[in-house]
């Protein structure tokens, strides 16, 4: 199938998915995950009316930035070293891996020369995996209540990047709790901190992401093909 046709076929199903539990479809935005993909699988997608890309690399990220001619949006959703970070400024609407302090406060240094605060989310190691980055919950609140000090970083909500289920189903638990950690976190009312958004939900997985509340489904292998 054609990259247009995928793209209409998510698209369609999450539409589905916001009709079944009573959502707007336009609460949800699709991030069309392109690592490893080429430009030109990039500007196709954006022929077919594609806006917000997500990117994993930071140094394939900028090669692919500077080719693609579409006018799009970008985030940046994989793990992130404090080295890098100088490079996405200016360049990224949101980082959704942010699950460190001293990475925060690097976003923090490099966007108070950009005039407006970084949109970032932060990420939630929710299986205790050993292997994932994010930060564990029971360090959550913290970790939220001190970025949010840094004058120039907007949480914006959560994001997470749970285990591969085959089934579905059983990674719901996972994407509910994720959902109740924002809420809570809701509720301590911080000052510069809106939990807007919750990024969770892949290609296998994205519908019951958002019948969790998703607000942001990052799908890649389902709109470019696989990777491998
Ligand atoms: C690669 C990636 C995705 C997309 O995964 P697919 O299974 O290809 O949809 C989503 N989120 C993150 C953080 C990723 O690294």
């Amino acid at each position: 199938m054609s990259i247009e046709a995928n793209l209409r076929e998510i698209r369609d199903r999450i539409d589905a998915a916001c009709l079944r539990i009573g959502r707007n479809p336009r609460d949800v935005r699709l991030v069309a995950v392109s690592k490893t993909k080429p430009t030109a699988m990039i500007d196709e997608a954006a022929a077919a009316g594609q806006t917000l890309f997500g990117e994993n690399y930071v140094q394939e990220f900028l090669a692919k930035a500077e080719q693609v001619m579409a006018k799009v949006e970008w985030h940046f959703i994989g793990s992130l070293q404090s080295n890098k970070v100088k490079y996405l400024r200016e360049k990224v609407a949101m980082i959704h891996s942010v699950d460190r302090l001293s990475l925060a406060r690097e976003i923090d240094r490099q966007w108070s020369k950009a005039g407006y605060p970084a949109d970032i989310l932060i990420q939630v190691n929710l299986g205790e995996e050993e292997s994932k980055s994010g930060t564990q919950e029971a360090a959550l609140e913290e970790l939220v209540r001190s970025i949010a000090a840094l004058p120039n970083v907007r949480i914006g909500g959560l994001m997470a990047l749970p285990p591969y289920l085959d089934d579905p189903e059983m990674v719901r638990p996972f994407f509910r709790r994720l959902r109740h950690l924002a809420e809570k976190l809701s509720a301590l009312d911080i000052p510069g901190v809106a939990m807007r958004e919750l990024s969770m939900g892949m290609s296998h997985d994205f519908e019951v992401a958002i019948e969790e509340g998703a607000t942001l489904v990052r799908v890649g292998s389902a709109i470019f093909g696989s990777r491998r």
